[in-house]
């Protein structure tokens, strides 16, 4: 069984005098961290052991650190070389020998005063709240253990913190902000056998419309986009510094807004499969650009990174709950007929409507491909609980039906076309349309 790690977002909320702790505490950590780089890149020691064994007292003693500080700070610098040492080995900045692969061997790994430092149980322990009495969390500074250190959250993140392994917290400083970055162990929900499949079918016009036939209008968060991008494009043009610092916090603030939008979204949706005892089919998102045809003003709206993001919250939100989630081809799905499985573009009128050149079917363009893609998940489910059963591609060449005795067309040199159709779903399940 997967184990899920979901990271839990806390405010701290500390007097003036605890948040100049605070601060202290991150600039000798990071300080301490850039001094540790530099003598690793000095002395070409990259391994942590070897580091810890050189370094680890002077460290301490240099930057007044205790102990567990001082072990995260080698393992903060001693992973950082080691990613950067590892993208260097699988070529991702250019063969050997290159101008830009000399430039980044020769860097010196350097931290700023205020990034983000990770703690563990040792040095920081949380008092949830109760009824009655604020949570806090006490934390190990330079200027000695803080208690009492108020903390503010969404209850329902706050009550996941009781009862429950709390691994590595990051405590970040951003935007004026004191933040804590929690990663606990979700709890083990297993996969309910799914009746069926809810489709979700992701876009820009319509963020996500789901085989149900709802819609998530993206409409909001689009206007919200524009009106960022104007905004940008004036402090852009500014070059000042605080005028890029301005740009960063803009940049995180939108980052938030499409996050809180997607987690609205993957809630709902997760919610609607949970009660209808169905499972969730989303297309395979990678190479979402081949996929995606617009006129340039329209693409400068597309953000891959939100798509991958709503993915991603559909998917841990449905391990969570125990409801199954597959990832589907999404070929053709927006240029099939639901209904008779007729490829053709011109089935595709336009950006919101479908019409089959075949059966004649008319219906929203997003809400047939959300279908098609519902059709999918129940065979990709079908796939991966039964491997043995999967149709392999050697039956369909020789003419033959597969063991789920639907024909396939795929791989005979004709047009893709999705094996399963909507009314297979249940079929498959083996129980009742759900409701
Ligand atoms: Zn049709």
């Amino acid at each position: 069984m997967i184990i899920v790690k979901q990271v839990v977002q806390v405010r701290l909320l500390p007097t003036p005098e605890q948040a100049s702790a605070l601060a202290d505490t991150l600039r000798a950590c990071n300080e301490a961290a850039s001094w540790l780089s530099d003598q690793m890149h000095r002395d070409r020691v990259w391994h942590r052991v070897d580091t810890q064994k050189r370094w680890y007292r002077e460290l301490r003693d240099r930057f007044g650190l205790s102990a567990q500080p001082t072990i995260r700070v080698i393992a903060k610098v001693t992973d950082a070389y080691a990613t950067l040492r590892g993208n260097l080995r699988a070529g991702n900045y250019g063969p050997s020998g290159s101008e830009r692969r000399r430039r980044v061997e020769s860097k010196l790994v350097v931290f700023r005063p205020d990034a983000a430092q990770p703690f563990d149980a040792r040095c920081l322990s949380w008092q949830p709240p109760e009824l009655g009495r604020e949570g806090t969390v006490s934390i190990w500074t330079v200027a000695g253990r803080m208690k009492n250190l108020r903390i503010l959250g969404n209850p329902a993140h706050l009550t996941l913190l009781k009862g429950r392994t709390i691994g590595e917290t990051d405590l970040v400083h951003r935007d004026g902000q004191w933040l804590l970055h929690a990663v606990i162990d979700a709890p083990d929900v297993p996969v309910r056998e799914p009746a069926g499949f809810l489709g979700v079918d992701l876009g820009i016009v319509n963020i996500a419309t789901t085989s149900d036939g709802h819609r998530a209008s993206g409409s909001r968060l689009n206007r919200y986009r524009k009106r960022q991008h104007r905004i940008r494009k004036r402090l852009q043009a500014k070059k000042t510094s605080s005028a890029r610092r301005l740009l960063m916090r803009r940049r995180r603030k939108e980052a938030r807004f499409a996050a809180d939008v997607n987690h609205q979204i993957s809630k709902s949706i997760v919610a609607e499969a949970q009660r209808t005892g169905r499972g969730i089919a989303v297309e395979d998102l990678t190479g979402i650009h081949a996929r995606v045809r617009l006129r340039k003003p329209q693409r400068a709206t597309l953000h891959t990174w939100a798509f991958a993001q709503l993915g991603q919250y559909l998917s841990y939100k449905a391990e969570r709950a125990g409801v199954a989630f597959v990832r589907v081809d999404p070929a053709y799905t927006s240029q099939t007929c639901h209904v008779c499985g007729h490829v053709d573009r011109k089935n595709r009128r336009c950006q919101a409507s479908f019409m089959c050149g075949q059966c004649g079917f008319v219906g929203h363009a997003d809400h047939n491909a959300a279908l098609n893609i519902a059709a999918r998940g129940v065979e990709r489910w079908g796939e991966v609980m039964r491997p043995d059963a999967a149709p392999t591609l050697a039956a369909s060449q020789g003419g033959s039906s597969n063991p789920n005795g639907r024909s396939r067309t795929r791989g005979t040199g004709n047009k893709p076309v999705p094996s399963a159709r909507v009314h297979d779903i249940h079929r498959v399940a083996g129980t009742q349309p759900p409701r």
